[in-house]
């Protein structure tokens, strides 16, 4: 598999802050991969990286062997990046059909359309004339991840799926996956969930402190290294 994503040694800053130091990371295509750490850790800011929205002037974070470190958020949706982002940021004036639209703004093609996503999540063609935040949280959050999807992305972010949500819905939204890793789109997920993280990635990355404290096969991860990962650095597994 080619490589999706290089980032080699990335710092952020918000303001004199640094949230982030010497980020190493790859993607391949097609690729899942699941981001895990405490509150703070810095995986949030990571993502926010990754699609433009807190600038990294003078860093390389290699997307399909182009730098988009400098490019605008709207740049990098086009070149096929596309978030579910934390709290969902839904459009509450607007129903679940014209909030899955936005996504198709972007203007990419491909294999998702509002057919599709309403296919995968059938429950929003139920309600696709209902303001989006009427629905559940569950349902809110299948809106924001149709919308990200909407805008046929080859790598799609998703940030704290399961915040807030009862666990026999998270495995609803996760039963998704497949579907969405059939059509070739990579995805990179920021899961406090650490079990469902394990069970649903290829490799993982656990940041503690804007460091990267664990990274390997998610297959060879146990919970143990997982949680010392949470409070101590620098472990690799092939
Ligand atoms: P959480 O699970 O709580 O979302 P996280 O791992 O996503 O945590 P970040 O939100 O990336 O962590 O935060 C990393 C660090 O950057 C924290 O110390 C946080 O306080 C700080 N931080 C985040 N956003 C800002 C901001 N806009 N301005 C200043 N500092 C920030």
């Amino acid at each position: 598999m080619s490589a999706l994503l290089n980032i080699d040694s990335l710092d952020a800053f918000y303001g004199d802050f640094q949230a982030l130091f010497g980020i190493d990371f790859q993607m391949a295509e097609a690729e899942t991969v699941a981001l895990v750490g405490a509150n703070g850790a810095g995986k949030s800011t990571f993502l926010k990286c990754l699609t433009g929205l807190l600038p990294v002037p003078g860093q390389r974070i290699l997307y399909k062997g182009r730098n988009i470190a400098k490019a605008r958020a709207f740049e990098i949706a086009r070149q096929g990046i596309a978030m579910s982002p934390e709290g969902r940021r839904l459009f509450p004036s607007l129903s679940v059909r014209e909030n899955l639209m936005l996504g198709a703004n972007v203007g990419r093609k491909g294999q998702w359309n509002l057919d599709a996503v309403q296919a995968l999540f059938p429950i929003l063609e139920e309600k696709r004339d209902i303001p989006a935040t009427l629905l559940s949280g569950g349902q809110q959050q299948m809106v924001a991840i149709g919308r990200a999807l909407m805008s046929n992305p080859a790598l799609l972010l998703l940030d704290e799926v399961s915040l807030g949500l009862a666990p026999v819905i998270v495995r609803d939204i996760y039963a998704a996956l497949p579907r969405i890793r059939s059509g070739g789109t990579a995805v990179l997920l920021v899961e406090q969930d650490i079990g469902m993280a394990m069970q649903v990635s290829d490799r993982m990355y656990c940041l503690q402190e804007g460091h990267v404290s664990l990274s390997g096969t998610s297959a060879d991860m146990t919970r143990e290294m997982i949680s010392a990962a949470y409070f101590g650095r620098e472990k690799e597994v092939s």
